[in-house]
């Protein structure tokens, strides 16, 4: 249907301009012939015929085409020999641009240039235009959009899958390195540390504090051998907490017994 369109269409406008092109050459042959007024009155009604198969084409083209425009999620679904067209464009245009060997038909995890040809690429896309010879003068408008889409889209999963790779991501341990590193890093010692650091803090935390009742913190009474470890960390955090709260705290010794001081 849609090529059916832009085709009656393109097919009108060169009928058209073969008879305007006769009658052009009609009066040129017999000018010397021909009264000078009647020679200017014919040129005239040329060059406005000219102009009006220009505006009446132009005006039926985007109709016929447009009514009949289908996204490629419904060509997908609905017509797999138009899909089909749209891919070997869209291959054709590759080659035309990239050489022999690109291809549209790349496996996902394959980029479909390589590194650094991208812009270029997309560049060209961008630009690309119809003319007698390339890749998209015999194909619809529709086609020729579709399979342009195509590869920008494939270009572009291709950029953004470069870029989770390389892009920069930090860790809570203090770590800072590329996505593509974040497996590796997961794995390392220092990470691994603290981690399972991190995991004590929580224990020591919720070990800490033995009680609490009416305005009173009782608190763990720290062994001196502690000093500096998660639950070091963990009892000064409470008796701050306590301090602030206006609480008063009291030291609970392992053996029971229970003290103003640490
Ligand atoms: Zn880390």
């Amino acid at each position: 249907m849609e090529i059916n369109a832009s085709r009656s269409a393109a097919a009108s406008d060169d009928a058209i301009q073969i008879e305007l092109d006769a009658m052009m050459e009609i009066f040129e042959e017999y000018q010397d012939k021909l009264p000078e007024g009647a020679y200017l009155r014919g040129m005239n009604a040329l060059g406005s015929l000219h102009r009006h198969k220009r505006t009446t084409l132009a005006a039926r083209r985007p109709g016929d085409i447009l009514r009949c425009w289908q996204t490629l999620d419904e060509i997908m679904d609905e017509n797999e020999d138009l899909y089909d067209e749209i891919m070997e464009v869209a291959d054709d245009i590759m080659i035309e641009l990239c050489g022999d060997d690109a291809t549209i038909y790349t496996n996902h995890n394959e980029n479909l240039v390589a590194r650094g040809e991208e812009k270029e690429l997309f560049e060209a896309l961008v630009n690309y235009k119809p003319v007698e010879g390339n890749a998209g003068y015999e194909t619809s408008p529709m086609v020729l959009h579709h399979a342009l889409q195509l590869i920008m889209a494939r270009l572009f999963d291709d950029t953004y899958h470069e870029l989770e790779i390389v892009r920069p991501v930090s860790c809570q341990c203090g770590w800072r390195g590329s996505q593509g590193n974040w497996d590796r890093h997961i794995t390392n010692m220092r990470h691994v540390r603290w981690v399972l650091s991190q995991r004590r803090m929580i224990d020591a935390r919720e070990s800490v504090v033995v009680r609490r009742e009416s305005g009173i913190v009782y608190i763990k009474s720290l062994s001196p051998h502690l000093s500096g470890s998660e639950f070091d960390i963990a009892t000064k955090e409470a008796i701050h907490a306590a301090e602030m709260a206006g609480d008063r705290v009291i030291f609970v010794c392992a053996d029971g017994t229970m003290s103003w001081f640490a």
